[in-house]
């Protein structure tokens, strides 16, 4: 029986904030290229805010947040409305007294200009967003600049709601700043007795402007932290707290549980919390729990899951808010997190079948979820009857689909033995057999997969999709690029040779078009970083590869060659990381499922000649769990899934894989555990440091550290590769090592690539020749 508690009210932390027709992009793009001015860019922005601030009341959410809109990132704003702007920033765009001049400098923040490099980016937790990494030194000198915060609160005042302002909180925005070089003994922490009391400026100001309640978000604390630094929570939100004027204060956590912060939280004198009751839902009703509820404080409950695109289980919601009614002063409804993870709204997606459409949830569909749970809680669940009937007849017709559950699907991976998950023969005896057909040279060399993307793949692909362009010519184009991209290679003087990928438009994308199970939306745009938007897939059902799906390129290519031409596969953790996920089952079910797959691509390309094949995983690390007590079980299903896909091949068929990250150091074991015969990684930026902890680690496969960092069109000279080269050798037995750029090279133009290959050559030769 649901409680009924009359005071609950429905909110959101944030919202897709580009806009339907995805002005904000446009408007952005076209200020960058200089064809519109700030005016227009501002004027986009605050019309795009207005219309979400009617969109969220309309549907009923009752407090709306306020400065979640962002021109390119959240953190950045945070460390604009901090002053954290390293110097070059401010000398390359000195004059911002005009709104175009505060733009420039902001952006070039996030995108660099000519001689100044732009912030780091890196993934924002185990999402696929990206933030700029806040740069943070000993000298770092905070001033407060709140009219970010301060005109949104204003903006929406004057259309008479009164909303609550969302700040990344004091530690998270320390927590993600870059450990700088150079400064031992400091940790961006150590600013915090700066950062805090601009943080009480900032809530004296927000309370002036009438704000009544302030989001801080603290996801941070959803990662295990040290005693020390939640010391330094409890601290912070005490001097918080204790200040005179200021909004009451909700503290938001999200993505995972609170774990240890949530004692610590519980205690502190702030007026609410925020906590996602959506995987952590267990784990967080214990400590709920255990703490002794927190009767004193609000309590927002995300339990609509703001990262994924299923429509909630509203019966499941209704009673995990019930039981937390039991255990707080008051229960709002929330999503999880930040709508921001999510597409805008099904109803564009005017292909999709109308009974899966009704499976799925996007930003606008789960406003309308948050609201109804609201009304549930308020008003009993009699009112929202009709609203769970057709939920539950909704979920039914998803759990009783034929697409959903295939059973030749099921009972194949039922079938799977641990002998699927094994080579045939340990990597000794596989090394031979392979050295025996591929007759490679010491320091084999090669590359990661794509070559440069040009303007005339893209305009061809472009010309196929509007009909422009037949299948044939389109196939045609695509053949003429791989003799190019082989004629190169060969002429270069690579070893293992590649097909350059030019007829993918994505790396998982490409494979979701052609594999049963998978959807592609039309309108499906989530923030991938600033302007760049991403159209994941969504696996809605069992997953099975109704036919080859690389095996004709692959055996053009290697028909214009002598020397081996890798087959380029994308693994199954890649596929699930870049895409929506089904929530029936565990993630490692449906991995398994998109290994078989993947296998049977493997073993067709074996049987078609193909005698390297390469299965990329370069998402690994980024879907590792935040928890490090989660990570095992995680990589277990990530290594057996990679296992699976790869293992079926004969002795003398070589496995490639390759993951590109700066920090290797968690998954040492899983790289060890997947057997590939060969990897290649990412290892110039950091000096190779990861060939000594292959060795270390008793890493008994081949390893081909990057020698060239492919994020830049600097080109190495041949002493710099060879450098590199005899670095990796001091530490790693030579007749292990390979030779190869970090990653792939579509980013790249076709001059640093000559040049710098060339140089690898070069290099490798001279290391072959060595006494
Ligand atoms: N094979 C892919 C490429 O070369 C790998 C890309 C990646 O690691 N992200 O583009
Ligand atoms: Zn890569």
């Amino acid at each position: 029986m649901t409680q009924i508690t009359p005071t609950s009210r429905a909110t959101v932390y944030g919202y897709p904030r580009q806009g339907a027709q995805r002005q904000l992009k446009k408007e952005t793009e076209s200020y960058w290229a200089g064809r519109g001015d700030a005016d227009a860019l501002l004027g986009t922005a605050r019309e795009l805010r207005l219309q979400n601030l009617a969109e969220l009341r309309d549907a009923g959410i009752d407090e709306i947040p306020s400065n979640c809109f962002s021109f390119y990132d959240h953190v950045l704003d945070t460390a604009w409305m901090l002053g954290a702007i390293p110097e070059r920033h401010l000398a390359a765009v000195p004059d911002t007294t005009s709104p175009a001049g505060e733009l420039d400098r902001y952006f070039a923040m996030a995108r660099g200009t000519a001689d100044a490099p732009p912030l780091e980016m890196t993934k924002w937790f185990d999402t696929n967003y990206h933030y700029l990494v806040p740069e943070l030194g000993p000298d770092t000198w905070f001033t407060l600049n709140a009219s970010k915060p301060l005109d949104e609160f204003a903006e929406a005042l004057e259309q008479g709601v009164r909303t609550r302002p969302v700040l990344v909180g004091p530690i998270t925005f320390l927590l993600l700043a870059k450990d700088p070089i150079g400064t031992d003994g400091f940790g961006p922490l150590d600013l915090l007795d700066q950062v805090v009391p601009l943080y009480v400026d900032l809530l004296r100001l927000l309370h002036e402007a009438g704000a009544e309640w302030v989001q801080i978000d603290e996801p941070a604390l959803v990662t295990d932290q040290p005693a020390d630094v939640l010391a330094k929570v409890a601290d912070t939100y005490t001097t918080l707290a204790v200040a005179q004027a200021r909004p009451k204060i909700l503290v938001a956590s999200y993505f995972d549980r609170l774990g240890d912060a949530l004692p610590v939280l519980a205690s502190a004198p702030v007026e609410g919390l925020a906590l996602d009751f959506t995987n952590a839902a267990a784990a967080n009703l214990d400590g709920l729990a255990a703490v002794g509820g927190i009767r004193e404080k609000r309590l927002v409950a995300g339990v609509v899951n703001g990262r994924n695109i299923w429509a909630a289980d509203l019966t499941a919601a209704l009673s995990t808010l019930s039981a937390l009614v039991e255990l707080s002063g008051s229960v709002d409804v929330a999503a999880s997190c930040s709508l921001l993870h999510v597409p805008l709204d099904v109803t564009l997606e005017t292909d999709l079948d109308p009974e899966i459409a009704g499976w799925l949830s996007f930003a606008r569909q789960k406003l309308d979820e948050i609201v109804t749970l609201r009304r549930g809680l308020t008003e009993g669940r009699a009112a929202i009857s009709n609203v769970v009937h057709l939920n539950e007849s909704r979920l039914a017709s998803r759990a009783a689909s034929p697409i959903v559950r295939v059973p030749a699907v099921r009972d194949r991976v039922a079938a799977v033995t641990d002998a699927d998950l094994h080579r045939t023969s340990p990597y000794g005896k596989r090394c031979e057999a392979q050295q025996d057909r591929l007759r490679l040279p010491e320091l084999p060399t090669t590359t990661i997969g794509s070559f440069p993307q040009t303007q005339e793949l893209r305009k061809a692909r472009a010309a196929l999709r509007a009909g422009k362009l037949d299948h044939d010519a389109y196939q045609e184009a695509m053949r003429a690029e791989i003799r190019a991209v082989i004629a190169e290679q060969e002429q270069i003087g690579l070893d293992a040779l590649v097909h350059g990928e030019p007829e993918r438009n994505d790396m998982v994308q490409y494979f979701g078009e052609q594999l049963t199970g998978f959807l592609a939306t039309q309108h499906g745009w989530v923030q991938s970083y600033g302007t760049r938007y991403v159209r994941p897939p969504l696996i809605v059902g069992d997953v099975s590869r109704p036919e080859p799906m690389t095996v004709e390129w692959a055996t053009y290519a290697q028909s214009l060659t002598e020397r081996p031409v890798k087959g380029m596969l994308t693994g199954p953790v890649t596929m699930l990381a870049w895409s929506f996920v089904r929530d029936d089952q565990p993630e490692g079910a449906t991995a398994r499922q998109v290994a078989l797959a993947l296998r049977d691509e493997v073993s067709d390309l074996e049987q078609a000649g193909i005698s390297v094949i390469q299965v990329d995983e370069p998402a690994l690390r980024e879907t590792l769990p935040l928890r490090t007590a989660d990570r095992a079980a995680y990589l277990d299903w990530a290594v057996a899934s990679f296992q699976l896909s790869t293992a079926g091949v004969r002795d003398d068929t070589q496995i490639h894989t390759h993951m590109c990250y700066a920090e290797f150091g968690d998954v040492l074991q899983a790289i060890i555990g997947m057997d590939a015969d060969v990897i290649s990684l990412e290892a110039a930026r950091s000096a190779m440091s990861i060939v000594a902890d292959l060795a270390r680690a008793g890493y008994p496969n081949e390893a081909g550290p990057g020698v060239w960092d492919i994020h830049s069109p600097r080109v190495p000279s041949v002493e710099e590769i060879a450098g590199h080269l005899r670095t990796a050798i001091g530490v790693f037995p030579s007749d292990r090592l390979w030779v190869n750029p970090d990653c792939g090279l579509k980013t790249r133009g076709y001059p640093e690539v000559r040049a710098t290959l060339a140089n690898l050559v070069e290099a490798t030769g001279q290391l072959r020749a060595r006494p």
